[in-house]
């Protein structure tokens, strides 16, 4: 290959630059949502909502960071084929994005993903690339770098592309939407890890900030973050499979940063699944199950700090929307298939809303 780029190439970066951060200026930034819990006087718990991002997830955001970071390492050139492994809501958006700039995108994902995530990046007029362990997604990813695309690893590279000092990331929209609420720095924020970029971001903006706020990490019951965080092992896998897409991965992540995370919470599927019900009974529409995850978490902590007899603000996210899992979560005959029960969840999480305590079915 020829050393240095041509001016034609360099022209070419700088006009998907000048592209990228064009949408960035003509998109809103999303909601922090207060929700009502009768059982929790003096907490307040808010939800930012991730759904109302044009691709329909938190991955608006990384996948716009993952497209700059590679065009400025020089890693991406006019033409170039571009892939990345993804449980899909990473593809949607990164697909969203590689319409925009006028580059082919492969996403790599498990078969088993949710069939509406698979449509959604085809009407973007992306290919997808199935395999059937959701294992060897990011090996199947690097066989198409290999052969000349641009790997946009998100799993390897989530951490790193976002500017976690500012620049309006996900941190710094919080904390600024939150300033004239009655309590204004968070007693814990609450997240997924997928990437783990998101903790990561959050974590290390929180000390940037000299903030005393608590990062919770809300995961599948037995998923490898779970575990890597509790051994301090980085080769920790999980010890169950999990229906709660985007989170719950099998094996540590590269992005996982253990040290700026305070706590982890883990949540049966049954769980999960209650509370994103309940989500949209308080809400109003429909969000995925890693919000669900997120608002068990929520209620959890809400309950520690109910008995202590503390008052503060807990802050969340909604991940993405409900509509991708209509075939899957929000179908009962799916759920029944699989032997999952939210009612019992449901109930008791019904419960903890209403006087505050924390209980299991
Ligand atoms: C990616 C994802 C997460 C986790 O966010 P990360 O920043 O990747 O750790 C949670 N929920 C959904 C729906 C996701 O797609």
């Amino acid at each position: 290959m020829n050393g240095a780029t041509s001016d034609a190439g360099r022209d070419w970066v700088h006009g998907a630059i000048d592209a990228l951060e064009r949408e960035a200026a003509r998109s809103a930034d999303t909601h922090l949502l207060k929700i009502d819990l009768p059982g929790f006087p003096g907490i307040d718990v808010y939800f930012k909502d991730e759904a109302a991002h044009p691709t329909g997830s938190l991955k608006h955001r990384l996948a716009r960071s993952l497209y700059l970071y590679a065009l400025c390492n020089g890693r991406l050139r006019e033409g170039q084929a571009v892939v990345d492994a993804s449980s899909g809501s990473t593809a949607i958006a990164e697909a969203w994005f590689a319409r925009l700039l006028g580059l082919c995108f492969t996403a790599v994902m498990p078969a088993c993903t949710a069939p509406a995530k698979i449509r959604a990046v085809e009407a973007l007029g992306a290919t997808c690339d199935l395999v059937d362990d959701p294992a060897t997604v990011r090996t199947r990813a690097r066989a198409h770098a290999v052969a000349g695309a641009c790997d946009l690893d998100q799993f390897g590279l989530a951490e790193r592309a976002t500017d976690w000092r500012g620049n309006n990331n996900i941190a710094e929209s919080i904390l600024g939407q939150l300033a004239r609420e009655p309590h204004p720095r968070p007693a814990w924020i609450v997240c997924g890890a997928g990437t783990g970029g998101t903790s990561a971001t959050i974590g290390r903006y929180l000390r940037y900030r000299r903030l005393p706020t608590r990062l919770c990490v809300a995961e599948p019951l037995g998923g490898a973050f779970a575990r890597g965080w509790r051994a301090h092992d980085a080769d920790a896998c999980a010890t169950r499979s999990t229906v709660i897409e985007g989170i719950g991965r099998p094996r540590v992540e590269p992005g996982f940063l253990f040290d700026i995370v305070d706590r982890v919470v883990e949540v049966p599927d049954a769980a999960s699944i209650a509370a994103m019900h309940l989500l949209e009974a308080l809400l109003g529409r429909r969000y995925g199950g890693s919000s669900g995850t997120n608002f068990v978490a929520c209620l959890r902590l809400a309950a520690a700090m109910r008995a202590r007899g503390e008052c503060g603000s807990i802050v969340s996210l909604l991940c993405d929307r409900g509509e991708r899992y209509a075939e899957t979560l929000f179908d009962p005959g799916w759920l029944a298939a699989r032997a999952l029960d939210a009612a019992p969840w449901r109930a008791a999480l019904l419960a903890c809303i209403d006087d505050g305590g924390w209980r299991e079915p």
